[in-house]
């Protein structure tokens, strides 16, 4: 506390119907007006002066232009300085509804998500439908002047279809939009999955994506590419998973008001990392349905703070596994996550299980520093090669005393 992050999913309801959504509909009624007023009034005096808001979902565009606006002028109202953003699939973009409101409450902070698997992305069962509201959408927005982040979940069969969602943002040319490459992981609907994609796998389709970026260096980035370099360069990095002080300064809150630290978290449905309820005021104790408390009003948030769960993960940060220490790359990953830590069953004290595909990239981005090979991207990123090297080696040779 104070919370600077908000991620807030006013509803799970989805205009889509993928096979492997990690937050599909829940059955809980969406946001009112009221409701948002009331959960900002109980957050009041618990912000940072500045808070990064992100409306996230469910599909978050079904709230209507009128429902954002609304909030953004409350807020104000309220002296509540609020950075509005917003994670959608974009499938209900059209300029007549929604530029103004991307320009006015976002200012082209968006982001959405395309994934490489077309039959498993669907409207009404339709995976043509969805590829082309999408595309269709996209292109729009791009014409509006906005570049959406596209973020994107790989398994083991799509891993090799990476390079085709680089080729789109390069067919955009100067206007090519950022991509996040991530794993894809067991929740929602993929909840009984187990691993999706071996960790080798990711490893090996990050250093190709890599090896083509680095010497072609487009006009997009490459996310975990990117937050990767600055944490090599001794830079802090500002995404997810490198935000490794999230517990505390993070909140997200679901349509029907639990509360989590983060969406990850919140995808994982899983009672014991869940904070309580900021709409009812039920804080969860370690024990389900044990000594749970009810709070009112002001007393809510820092409650909520308080919880067994916030707590577990603010300690996560120190409690990293013993081998990670003696890592050479623990200056940089710091452990990984606290979400990516608890996936599998393993809890908050667990090994990241994606451990090997970090080794892998960091040892190869290092080496891009050392040799120069990275000076490009990393003036690109606002970063001092020169510096980045000395870094680099001075962490090196305190490694070798
Ligand atoms: S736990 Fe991981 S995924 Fe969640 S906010 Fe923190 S860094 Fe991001
Ligand atoms: S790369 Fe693996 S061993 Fe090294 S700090 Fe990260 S999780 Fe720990």
């Amino acid at each position: 506390m104070p919370y600077s992050v908000v991620i807030a999913k006013p509803t799970k309801e989805c205009n889509a119907d993928c096979s492997y959504c990690s937050a599909p509909p829940d059955g809980a009624e969406r946001w009112t007006l009221d409701d948002f007023k009331l959960i900002l009034d109980r957050l009041s005096g618990n912000l940072t002066p500045r808070v990064d808001w992100i409306w996230h979902g469910g599909e978050p565009m079904l709230m209507q232009p009128d429902f954002f606006r609304a909030c953004a002028e409350y807020a104000q109202a309220q002296g509540i300085k609020l950075n509005f953003a917003m994670q959608t699939n974009l499938l209900s973009y059209d300029t007549a509804r929604w530029k103004g409101v991307f320009e006015e409450v976002f200012e082209g902070r968006i982001s959405t998500s395309y994934d490489p698997y077309k039959k498993y992305r669907t409207v009404k069962g339709n995976a043509d439908t969805y590829d082309r509201l999408f595309w269709r959408a996209m292109d729009a927005a791009i014409r509006d002047g906005f570049r959406p982040l596209v973020i994107g979940v790989y398994d083991e069969g799509s891993a090799q279809d990476a390079q085709g969602i680089y080729e789109r943002a390069v067919a955009y040319g100067n206007h090519g939009f950022d991509i996040r490459f991530n794993y894809a992981y067991p929740a929602g609907r993929a909840k009984e999955s187990g691993m999706l994609i071996k960790p080798s796998t990711y490893g090996r389709m990050l250093l190709d994506l890599f090896e083509r970026w680095i010497d072609e260096m487009p006009a997009f980035n490459i996310t975990p590419l990117d937050q990767m370099l600055a944490k090599v360069a001794g830079h802090r990095a500002q995404l997810c998973p490198w935000t490794k002080s999230c517990g505390g300064r993070f909140l997200t809150i679901d349509p029907d008001g639990s509360v989590f630290n983060c969406s990850e978290f919140s995808d994982l449905g899983d009672r014991k990392y869940r904070f309580g309820n900021i709409l009812t005021g039920v804080i969860d104790s370690e024990v389900q349905s044990v000594d749970v408390r009810t709070y009112i009003g002001s007393e809510i948030v820092p409650a909520l703070a308080s919880s067994p769960a916030s707590r577990d993960i603010i300690r996560r940060a120190r409690n990293v596994p013993p081998d990670c220490r003696s890592c050479p790359h623990f200056q940089e990953c710091e452990g990984g996550c606290a979400r990516d830590a608890v996936l599998f069953e393993k809890g908050l004290g667990g090994k990241f299980a994606y451990c090997e595909s970090w080794k892998m990239v960091f040892s190869r981005l290092k080496e891009s520093v050392l040799s120069g090979e990275a000076d490009r991207a990393l003036y690109r990123l606002g970063i001092d090669p020169v510096a980045a090297r000395h870094r680099l080696t001075a962490s090196e040779l305190i490694a070798a005393c």
